[in-house]
């Protein structure tokens, strides 16, 4: 049975193998080291919903950010912090033609919604638990 959402440790199965491949793919032109708008080029349709990194129950989940190293948002070497926002917010998804996989979730500015994407990459998984205390410096 196909549940709607993974565990860390499905999380990290990807994210170690989509780590390692090295083929070139439609879905590659762009690393994705960061998180970026989806590029109206991107071909979305190679792309396979996985399941969603938080379960359900978990609505309140934090709109707080994981930087422990000085990083932002938008750095390239920003923890993909599990329980932590964006990642937190993000569903699982695996190109179905080089199995690489990404993280993407939808950003709700206040005039605007925006397709966000990142690989999904295991050296920087953190699946620690959220923790309510400044993690941002
Ligand atoms: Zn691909």
């Amino acid at each position: 049975m196909n549940s709607s959402w993974l565990t860390e440790s499905e999380i990290a199965e990807y994210a170690h193998l989509s780590e390692n491949i090295t083929q070139q793919c439609n879905c590659s032109k762009q690393t994705f080291d960061a998180w970026e708008s989806l590029p109206v080029t991107f071909p979305e349709e190679q792309l396979e919903r996985k399941g969603a990194v938080t379960a359900p129950s978990d609505k309140e989940a934090t709109v707080r950010e994981y930087h422990p190293r000085g990083t932002n948002y938008w750095s390239s070497d920003a923890p993909i912090a599990l329980h932590y926002f964006p990642a937190n917010r993000s569903d699982v998804w695996q190109c179905k033609a080089c199995k690489r996989c990404f993280l993407r979730y939808t950003e709700f500015g206040g005039y605007y919604i925006d397709k966000r994407i990142r690989a999904l990459r295991a050296s920087l998984l953190f699946a620690g638990p959220y923790m309510d205390e400044d993690v941002t410096s």
